[in-house]
C-alpha cells in the first residue's frame, strides 16, 4: 500500500509531483487522514477530563494510539510520552540530562541534537561535548574510537546520537553502540527520526534510556512525536507545567499526577496523536521487510537511470549493495539551491542547503551545500526517470 500512489491523496491533487523529500516530511496516506477526520466528525472532545461518553471515546483513542506507537518500537506504552516532535523530545532529554558531565554525539547530528547541549554551556572546546567523526567512505562512526573515549572519560557520561543520518541515510549500528556505552556505564539517547519509517527498532531486545522520533517522517501528521524513557516517569521533573497533570494545586503546593499524565499537561494534539497511531499500525501491518523491498526497488530504479554517475557532482558516500532512503549530492559547479530551483520548475521536489545538519554539511560541502534526495516506497519508475533526467539537465547547465 505504501508503494501505491493512489493511497496518498496528494498525488491525485498534484499529479505531476515527483516527491523526493520524504526525509524532510513524508506524505500522508488516506487511512491516516480518515482516522483524524473521524475524530473531528464523530467524537471530538477533550481527553482525560469531562465525564461523558465522547470524552471517554477520545481518551480511549489516544490510549490506543499510544499502544500502537509503543508496539512499533516494542516498548512499554506507560513509558512513552507524546511530544510535538523530535525537536521537543531532544530538548526535553537535554533538560533532564543537564547534570551529566559529558555528552557524546556524532558528527552527523541534526542541529536539534546539538543546540540544546550548546545552550547548557557545553562545547567541543571545553570538553563537555565530545564529537565522534564519521567515516566518509562508510558513513559509520569508529566504534573503537568511541570505546577509547568512553574509557578515558570520568564522571557521568551520556551518548546522544541519531541512528540514521539525514545527510547520508546511513544507519549506525546503534544496538552495538548502545551496548558499548552501557558497558562503560554511559546512558544512551537515540534520535530515530530518520530510522522509524524504514527499519525495525526493537527496544525490548536493545534497551536504551531515551528514544525519540516524529510522526511526520513516518506517514503520520505533523506536530506530534514520541519520547520514550526507560526511567521512572514519577521521578522526573515535568518540563512543562499545567492542567491535567496534577492531583492537587493550591497557592502553596502542587501534587503531580503519576506516570505519563504528569508529563503531558494541557490539551494534546488529539487528532494528530490518533493519526500517528494509525501510521504506526500501518507500518507494522506492512512490515519492515516489505518496506525494505520497496525501497530496494526505488534504489534499483534510480541506479538504472544513472543516478550514481550524474555529472558535475559527487555522491556523498558510495555504498554498494546497501539500501538507503537518503542520498546527498555535492554539486561541484554551482550551489545546491540552483539545482532545486531548476528541479522545482519540473515538479521535482528535493531538499537543498545544509539540511539542519550544519557541522557535517559545512565540512563536506562548505560553499555549495548539498542536494538531498530522499525516497519513499511510492516513488515509481516515472518519478525516478524524471528526477535523474532533470538532475542531469540542471547539473549540466553549470560549467
Ligand atoms: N533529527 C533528525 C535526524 C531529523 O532528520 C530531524 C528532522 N529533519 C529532526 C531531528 C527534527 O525533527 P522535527 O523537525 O520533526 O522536530
Amino acid at each position: 500500500m505504501l508503494n501505491q500512489k493512489d493511497a496518498f491523496p496528494i498525488f491525485q491533487n498534484q499529479p505531476n509531483l515527483a516527491y523526493f523529500d520524504s526525509a524532510n516530511t513524508s506524505q500522508t496516506p488516506q487511512v491516516v487522514i480518515d482516522a483524524m477526520n473521524r475524530y473531528y466528525d464523530t467524537y471530538r472532545a477533550n481527553v482525560g477530563r469531562g465525564g461523558y461518553d465522547l470524552t471517554d471515546t477520545a481518551t480511549h483513542a489516544v490510549s490506543i494510539a499510544r499502544q500502537q506507537v509503543a508496539d512499533l518500537i516494542s516498548c512499554n506504552p506507560d513509558h512513552l510520552l507524546f511530544t510535538s516532535g523530535t525537536t521537543e523530545s531532544l530538548n526535553r532529554i537535554a533538560k533532564w540530562c543537564v547534570s551529566y558531565d559529558t555528552i557524546i554525539v556524532t558528527e552527523a547530528e541534526h542541529n536539534a541534537n546539538i543546540i540544546p547541549w550548546l545552550a547548557q554551556g557545553r562545547s567541543l572546546e571545553n570538553g563537555k561535548l565530545v564529537v565522534i567523526p564519521i567515516n566518509d567512505s562508510t558513513g559509520y562512526i569508529d566504534v573503537d574510537l568511541l570505546e577509547s573515549k568512553l574509557e578515558q572519560l570520568d564522571g557521568a557520561v551520556m551518548m546522544s546520537f541519531c541512528a540514521t543520518s539525514n545527510v547520508s541515510g546511513i544507519t549506525q549500528p546503534w544496538e552495538h553502540i548502545a551496548s558499548i556505552c552501557h558497558k562503560y556505564g554511559a546512558s544512551v539517547a537515540v534520535d530515530f527520526c530518520q530510522t522509524v519509517a524504514h527499519s525495525k527498532i526493537d527496544l525490548s531486545v536493545c534497551p536504551v534510556e531515551w528514544a525519540c522520533f516524529s510522526s511526520h517522517k513516518m506517514y503520520g501528521p505533523t506536530g506530534v512525536g514520541a519520547l520514550y524513557t526507560a526511567f521512572d516517569l514519577d521521578s522526573l521533573e515535568p518540563s512543562v507545567y499545567g492542567g491535567g497533570a496534577v492531583e492537587h494545586v493550591s497557592f502553596n503546593t502542587v501534587e503531580f499526577s503519576k506516570g505519563i499524565a504528569k508529563h503531558e499537561p494541557g490539551t494534546p494534539s488529539i487528532a494528530s496523536i490518533i493519526g500517528f497511531g494509525v501510521a504506526a499500525e500501518l507500518i507494522a501491518y506492512i512490515g519492515y521487510a516489505e518496506i525494505e523491498e520497496y525501497i530496494t526497488d526505488v534504489n534499483v530504479n534510480l541506479l538504472s537511470y544513472g543516478f550514481d554517475v550524474l555529472p558535475n557532482c559527487k555522491l556523498f558516500i558510495h555504498t554498494q549493495g546497501s539500501v538507503r532512503s537518503v542520498f546527498s549530492l555535492i554539486p561541484t559547479k554551482c550551489h545546491a539551491h540552483d539545482i532545486s530551483v531548476l528541479l522545482n520548475g519540473s515538479g521535482v521536489a528535493v531538499r537543498t542547503g545544509k539540511v539542519c545538519a550544519h557541522p557535517l554539511v559545512n565540512r563536506i560541502s562548505p560553499k555549495r551545500g548539498i542536494v538531498r534526495i530522499s525516497v519513499s516506497p511510492f516513488n515509481d519508475m516515472d518519478d525516478c526517470r524524471k528526477l535523474v533526467s532533470n538532475l542531469q539537465t540542471a547539473l549540466l547547465k553549470f560549467t
